[in-house]
């Protein structure tokens, strides 16, 4: 059946680079693009967060390369990172650089497809699931939902320097951002909160955590953004962060909890407070 699906999708030429998205976790996330590109690439430079049964779509020959790196924070193996994308295509491989979520949500795809740019590399990019909507998904929380938000904002919690960012105008993400998704932030979640406070969000809002999301280690903790800081300190990376009322329809649409029984936690005040 996957040859069929297949058919007719681009042919991997030598001396490019495809920058794919591998999902937040389930490797059933993976887009056929992505299948299309694992099966015919030379060399797979993958990120941490990437499943082994992802990679596994790649032939036995391929040169599989390790290009880790975790917190979000500046890595000085960033430019290793894309010296190496550019060497290994002007030496004729066809070039996977794998990336989990999407590459062009907080993926730095965007820095690595201005590098080939500027070496003449050809490239081509393929989208994936970002964690912020797919893993939200998979706790049974909905980015949008017509009577609660018209919009959503994706917000990273790690600066260039590794610090909340400080160009962005906290309140009036605070006032004019319904739901908020946060992604890195689970170490600087105490300081966002207060911002957020601050600039007169509602201390009880409705707040979700959701770590190692579309993964068998997927844990989801819900609590009020008033103690958001506290609660995060006992939440693993990654972790994507709810903010808003979204959060409240999980109690309704936790479709994995009902399947995964008990391992999922539901705050007892939020769950109430949803059947209300
Ligand atoms: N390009 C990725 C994001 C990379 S930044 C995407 O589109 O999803 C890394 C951050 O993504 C993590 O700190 C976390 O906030 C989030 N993330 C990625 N995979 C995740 C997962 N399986 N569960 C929860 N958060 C995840």
């Amino acid at each position: 059946m996957t040859d069929t699906l297949l058919a007719g999708l681009p042919g991997f030429d030598p001396g490019w680079v495809w920058l794919v998205g591998a999902g937040p976790g389930d490797p059933g996330l993976l887009t056929l693009h992505g299948v299309n590109a694992l099966r015919q690439a030379d060399v797979v430079v993958y990120d941490a967060l990437v499943d082994s049964r992802i990679l596994e779509h790649a032939p036995k020959s391929a040169e599989m390369i390790y290009a880790g790196k975790r917190g979000g924070r500046p890595s000085p193996t960033q430019r290793s990172i894309t010296l190496r994308l550019i060497e290994l295509a002007q030496a004729g491989k066809r070039v996977l650089r794998l990336k989990g979520g999407d590459p062009f949500v907080f993926g730095r795809g965007g820095e690595e497809a201005l590098a080939l740019t500027e070496a003449g590399i050809p490239f081509r990019i393929v989208p994936g699931i970002t964690a912020g909507i797919g893993g939200l998904a998979y706790a049974g929380i909905p980015a949008t939902h017509r009577d609660t938000n018209s919009s959503v904002t994706f917000i990273t919690g790690h600066s260039v320097t590794g610090e909340v960012p400080d160009n962005l105008n906290w309140q009036a993400l605070a006032t004019g951002a319904p739901v908020i998704v946060l992604y890195m932030a689970v170490k600087h979640m105490g300081r966002i909160a207060a911002k957020l406070i601050d600039g007169g969000r509602n201390p009880d809002d409705l707040v979700a955590f959701v770590s190692n999301a579309a993964t068998a280690k997927m844990r989801v903790v819900e609590c009020r953004l008033s103690d958001a800081g506290e609660t995060a300190k006992d939440v693993e990376a990654p972790a994507v962060i709810a903010i808003g009322p979204v959060v409240g329809l999980r109690a309704s649409l936790d479709w994995m909890g009902r399947m995964n029984d008990g391992r999922v936690l539901v705050s007892p005040d939020t769950a109430q407070d949803a059947a209300e």
